[in-house]
């Protein structure tokens, strides 16, 4: 007797990239900031007072939503919180999708999540094509026939970004659709739209700590949109699960969005490391897309991914490599501390010295 659902038994989910427990790694696969959380964030942990856990947090986290409202000069009303980005665009899909509405909408090369979510919520998915070099089309997203649309901004796995004006021109041409804008990678460019959800009440922003506040443990992400949108999520949730964001995890994002100075050098660092890192992969014979984000999307002239990708695990330097259509010759490398970039050149220097596998 097979128990499963029909959806269960035919979902192949999400492959989260590997938290590999055996050995350690200088981990480049899942774009963590390989800086600690601010120190504010270390002394609200070492002075919690454990007590309060014998209650269950705020449901509406509404000490947190007070700080990013503030941060983004919105109202609490505006804003939802969830645990982890992932937990807050999962939950847009049932609240803005129907089984047998137009469909949602998302480019065929994007954060492959969103394939999963609309499997599992039976929503159908409208997948369109990017250009040859991963550009978004944007004549292509202002006509789509679909209930909504997802945009990664910058887009993961290229790092790549649509511009401001571009996705004005998307969301102005679709006012009866909700845009979805994954803004996972924004803080390491300047490309949020975060000031828009004032203006144009179909644009949710999903935004998380785990990147750029280097609190990818913690599990805290957020959306920002029109105070319906955000009530419609509540909805969901509420239905869901009440209590998804734990006390400590509330406090700790708290702490992290005090300490913009902290937060800011980290990006920086961030970025200047980047850019050389680029500039030294170029050397060493990868086509390297340009980044708004802290990755880098990379593929050698010579060498198969694949390959590489192995060559350099056993090497000790762990990067994502999908093997998936259009970008399986491709890997994707995040953007670590100096330390661990230099271990990355260095291991691929070597490996690129050497004579490729023979192939059968
Ligand atoms: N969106 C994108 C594009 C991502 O790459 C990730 C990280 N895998 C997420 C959302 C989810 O991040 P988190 O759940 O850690 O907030």
């Amino acid at each position: 007797m097979n128990y499963l659902s029909k959806i269960c038994r035919t979902t192949q989910p999400y492959i989260a990239g590997e938290q590999p427990q055996d050995k350690s790694y200088v981990k480049l696969n899942t774009n963590e900031n390989p800086y600690p959380p601010c120190k504010g964030v270390e002394d609200f942990l070492k002075s919690f007072d454990t007590d309060k856990l014998k209650l269950y947090p705020d449901p509406q986290n509404t000490a947190l939503a007070d700080e990013i409202a503030k941060k983004h000069g919105l109202e609490k009303e505006n804003v939802f919180i969830g645990n982890g980005s992932d937990e807050v665009l999962a939950m847009c899909f049932p609240t803005f999708f129907d089984r047998d509405g137009d469909g949602v909408a998302y480019a065929d090369v994007t954060y492959s999540f969103y394939k999963v979510w609309a499997k599992v919520y039976e929503i159908p998915s409208v997948v369109i094509p990017l250009s040859e070099d991963f550009k978004l089309d944007v004549s292509k997203f202002k006509q789509v026939k679909c209930q909504g649309m997802i945009i990664c901004n910058p887009n993961a796995p290229t790092g790549l970004i649509v511009n401001r004006l571009d996705l004005m021109a998307i969301i102005e041409a679709n006012p009866e659709k909700i845009i979805i804008i994954d803004e996972a990678y924004a803080d390491f460019c300047n490309c949020s739209m975060a000031n828009y959800v004032s203006k144009y009440p179909n644009l949710l922003i999903v935004r998380t700590f785990s990147k750029s506040y280097s609190l990818a443990g913690a599990r805290c992400g957020y959306a920002i949109g029109d105070a319906a949108l955000i009530n419609g999520l509540k909805t969901i949730k509420d239905s869901f699960n009440s209590y998804t964001v734990n006390a400590l995890t509330e406090g700790v994002a708290i702490h992290a969005l005090k300490d913009t100075e902290y937060f800011s050098s980290c990006i920086d660092k961030i970025i200047a490391t980047r850019d050389s890192v680029a500039d030294e992969l170029r050397a060493l014979g990868f086509e390297v897309l340009q980044s708004s984000s802290n990755f880098l999307f990379v593929k050698h002239n010579e060498r198969p991914a694949s390959e590489i990708y192995y060559q350099l695990k056993t090497a000790g330097v762990l990067v994502r490599h999908f093997s998936m259509g259009r970008i399986d010759n491709y890997l994707r490398i995040t953007v670590g501390s100096p330390e661990e970039m230099a271990s990355l050149v260095s291991a691929l220097t070597t490996i690129l010295k050497t004579e490729p596998a023979p192939t059968e």
